[in-house]
């Protein structure tokens, strides 16, 4: 055995351990396990806690029945691959061959892996948002690119289109944005897409967009970048089943691109899980067919517990962000006299029964303090149990 190969494998893990040493839980991991020991209500990971339409759980049923238990192609069942297809050219005008430029991932997750470990090489510089999505950071880390970030600030968390200008440059080989945003609740307007599109055009940058909330936006419209002119042809499209369908725990995600990025993305994929989910693609694929009535629904039900979960944590004193999309919004904890959030989180339980995240999990070390006393809380729960939340956050004042 190659001891040396071995070795170097091992290091690449050891960057993502803590600092001393062991491995450290993503803050979702941490704070579910959290809800679970003390009993508290869950807003920390964004999971929904509510089955989503009963046409795609019952034929995940069915391929089940049906025999569908074995692998399926590297590219994923051409069912699925169509049903994307047809989604972005429902939702968005866009026409990818299911057969060249769809690929389907286990989960959203997999795919910003293959996509960045197949497209950078160490040195490259990958530009993303912060606050950014963990499983980013780590796997820039892996791909020993830089990571550059444009930084989202409070109230209404816009990057600053000078600051995009600054961060891009002939070293950028990605930019990696996520719209609508996690932790956030903010979706970006036109014309920093459009800004987005320029810059990747002028350096020879190659986009990757997570939409995996492209369905969940409120008073907002969700634009595809894909969209804008001469962004096709240099953009990875993310997405992911699990938020728009209520099955976060089926892992089955995709992404679009043009047939030659697609087939690097695809080389390193088929090393990471092969393929995944058999059953539950042909299910994916009812729940993409669905009518534009139910993508309607899920929006609106999603706002109205926005509203109630905002006016909530508006009452017990938090100062909140207006979210405008994905399952999230953000609330500010120093106007109730608590600075750090990331103790507070850790301290919530006790003093309200509820759990939730702070912002700095989402922020490199060099920008925690920014960011401090900001909050976020998931209000993709039933009605009852934001209420019964809200109700326990109220003590926090008193
Ligand atoms: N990107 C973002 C912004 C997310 O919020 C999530 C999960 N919540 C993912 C990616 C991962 O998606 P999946 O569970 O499909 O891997
Ligand atoms: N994406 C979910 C969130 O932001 C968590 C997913 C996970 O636990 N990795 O809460």
């Amino acid at each position: 055995m190659d001891i040396t190969g071995a070795w170097e494998i091992a290091a690449r893990g050891a960057m993502l351990l803590g600092a001393d040493g062991r491995l450290r839980p993503t803050i979702f991991a941490e704070m579910s396990a959290l809800s679970v020991s003390s009993g508290a209500i869950n807003l920390g990971q964004g999971f929904p806690d509510e089955d989503g339409p009963e046409e795609v759980l019952e034929a995940a049923r069915r391929a089940i029945s049906d025999g569908m238990n074995q692998y399926p192609p590297a590219l994923g069942y051409p069912v699925l691959r169509e049903a994307i297809s047809a989604h972005q050219s429902r939702f968005y005008g866009l026409t990818p061959d299911p057969d060249r430029e769809v690929l389907v991932t286990a989960g959203a997750t997999e795919a910003l892996a293959a996509t960045i470990l197949a497209l950078v090489q160490p040195g490259d510089e990958v530009v993303t948002l912060e606050p950014f999505y963990d499983s980013y950071a780590a796997i820039i880390a892996l791909s020993g690119a830089r990571h550059r970030t444009v930084a989202l600030r409070a109230p209404d968390f816009q990057p600053d289109h000078d600051d995009l200008r600054h961060a891009v440059n002939d070293r950028t080989r990605l930019i990696l944005i996520n719209n609508p945003h996690n932790p956030t609740g903010s979706v970006l307007p036109r014309e920093t897409l459009e800004l987005v599109v320029q810059l990747a055009n002028q350096y020879d940058a190659i986009i990757v967009t997570d939409e995996v909330y492209e369905h969940l936006t409120f008073e907002r419209k969700h634009i595809a970048v894909a969209t804008l002119p001469g962004a096709w042809e240099r953009t990875v499209t993310i997405s992911s089943a699990g938020k728009t369908f209520s099955t976060t725990g089926w892992k089955v995600g995709w992404l679009t691109a043009p047939g030659e990025l697609l087939q690097a993305i695809l080389a390193i994929k088929q090393f990471l899980t092969y393929v995944n989910a058999a059953p539950f693609q042909p299910a994916i694929a009812v729940g993409l067919g669905l009518p534009d009535s139910f993508f309607h629904r899920i929006a609106s039900v999603l706002q109205s517990k926005r509203d109630v979960l905002s006016a909530g944590l508006a009452k017990a004193g938090f100062a909140v962000s207006e979210s405008h999309g994905s399952y999230f919004v953000v609330a500010d904890a120093a106007p109730l006299g608590f600075v750090d959030a990331a103790s507070l989180c850790r301290e919530l339980p006790r003093l309200a029964g509820v759990v939730a995240v702070p912002i700095s999990a989402f922020v490199s070390d060099e920008n925690k303090g920014d960011y401090a006393s900001l909050v976020r809380f998931a209000f993709c729960k039933r009605f009852e149990v934001l209420e019964q939340a809200s109700k326990q956050l109220a003590g926090l004042s008193g």
